[in-house]
């Protein structure tokens, strides 16, 4: 089969989990299989090894975005910074808070997790509306990054959120769509 079908083939879909009318697409059998753990992360290891693609630091998304970009950075040699849900980061940080369909959520990212003129590349397991990875992208440009791609194993894109990343002007690489 391609990649993207045997991936796809290890992606559970959970119906109505956390609420009733979610398919929640559970990518833990992905990690759980060695083999298909390794076509992973390999798949993102060779996107970003050419030189024309290669981050300076990859940002992952709390918290299934620690999973693979913590990975990801250590086979390209490079460091990982973690965005994370509000209140868990202990050194000064910048704040971004952004609208949910019930209420709202906030990420931070420590102050001095990149320099500016860094290329980054941000990472999460999944994009639905997209708001989290545009908070990302927000954060990491408010200490002057450069986040130059956006990369995550699943993409549903009827909900709208990879179009709208690209629109705002973020490339996007993932690997599974599920309509
Ligand atoms: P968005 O902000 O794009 O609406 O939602 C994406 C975020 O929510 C990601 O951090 C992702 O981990 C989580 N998420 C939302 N729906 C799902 C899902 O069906 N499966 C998984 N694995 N994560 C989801």
């Amino acid at each position: 089969p391609s990649i993207t079908d045997y991936l796809r083939s290890h992606i559970r879909t959970v119906p109505d989990w956390p609420a009733p009318g979610v398919q929640f697409r559970d990518i833990t059998p992905l990690l759980q299989d060695p083999r298909v753990f390794r076509v992973l992360i390999d798949t993102f290891v060779h996107r970003y090894m050419d030189r024309a693609q290669r981050p300076d630091v990859v940002a992952g998304l709390d918290a299934r975005g620690f999973i693979i970009g913590s990975v990801l950075a250590y086979e390209l040699g490079l460091g990982f910074v973690p965005i994370r849900k509000k209140g868990k980061l202990p050194f000064t940080t910048v704040q971004e808070t952004y609208e949910l369909e019930y209420g709202s959520a906030t990420v931070e990212l420590h102050a001095d997790a990149v320099r500016p003129g860094d290329r980054v590349l941000v990472v999460d397991d999944l994009i639905a509306t997209g708001g989290t990875m545009m908070a990302g992208k927000k954060l990491l440009e408010k200490l002057g990054a450069e986040v130059f791609e956006g990369a995550a194993i699943v993409d549903l894109p009827e909900l709208g959120g990879s179009q709208r990343l690209r629109e705002a002007g973020l490339a996007l690489f993932t690997l599974v769509d599920f309509g």
